[in-house]
């Protein structure tokens, strides 16, 4: 296993997939490569805005270019492509253009898909059950294990574990592991990153240090202090063999009386 955050990020990701390197980036600039004006929207040489995937919405912002700004409404990858469907006016391909992604609602995504992994990590501590899917809004998500039964005090159980681990303010770490390496890491075989397919090399793992690492391609706070408190704000069956837990994310003043 190497050293965690050791291992650096593939050739040009850093230059291009600005979100991926450093989830604190704001703005960016960047010239436009593709404009589709059929779909209303624009790719650029690098981005700060992230693109729809793996149970994180995509971001939202504004782009300005020498003809104005235009709002940015989602953001998608297509064929290796990312694309942001913009309002406004489409400026030209070769346009120095200036980004800026909604900070507010891109924290609260961050601090929402990082209390996720503290869940599957106390889940995988606590129970041995691995994630089987999940989704995420800014400050709600929900994930589901493969559970054969809940018990009505699980949620309240897990609550307390789950902000328990925020508290000790894991560190967490973006790393670039090689698959030689990864493909043999217990913690990633038990998320199913092993059959990601092999030209994908190396892969981004977050890892919050001590408590869950798992490959993921989304944007994660840098402790676990900065995610806030957690609630379980509700467990529901979803078949056999298939539990739902839902959390909301609080800021510091919510939830205290
Ligand atoms: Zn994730």
């Amino acid at each position: 296993m190497g050293v965690p955050g050791n291992n650096p990020p593939p050739p040009g990701l850093a230059e291009t997939e600005l979100f991926a390197v450093d989830a604190y980036r704001t703005e960016f600039d960047a010239t436009v490569t593709e404009v589709d004006r059929e779909g209303g929207r624009v790719a650029l040489a690098r981005t700060a805005f992230y693109p729809v995937g793996g149970g994180q919405p995509s971001d939202t912002g504004t782009i300005q270019t020498p003809a104005g700004t235009l709002t940015v409404t989602g953001v998608r990858r297509e064929r290796g492509t990312i694309w942001h469907t913009v309002e406004g006016d489409l400026p030209d391909v070769g346009a120095e253009v200036q980004g800026e992604i909604d900070w507010d609602r891109r924290h609260r995504l961050m601090r929402t898909h990082t209390a996720l992994h503290v869940l599957c990590g106390v889940i995988w501590a606590d129970h041995g059950i691995p994630v089987t899917g999940g989704n995420m809004e800014p400050m709600k998500g929900r994930l589901d294990f493969p559970f054969p039964a809940m018990s009505a005090d699980l949620g309240a159980q897990v609550e307390r574990r789950i902000n328990e681990e925020i508290e000790k303010a894991h560190e967490i770490v973006v790393d670039f592991l090689p698959r030689i390496i990864a493909d043999t890491d217990p913690a990633l075989i038990r998320t199913s990153a092993n059959l990601i397919p092999q030209e994908i090399d190396p892969l981004r793992v977050i890892d919050i240090v001590g408590l869950d690492r798992q490959a993921d391609g989304g944007t994660h706070v840098l402790s676990t202090a900065e995610v806030g408190r957690v609630r379980v704000v509700g467990t529901e069956s979803k078949g056999k063999d298939n539990k739902r837990i839902r959390i909301e994310v609080l800021d510091e003043t919510e939830g205290t009386p």
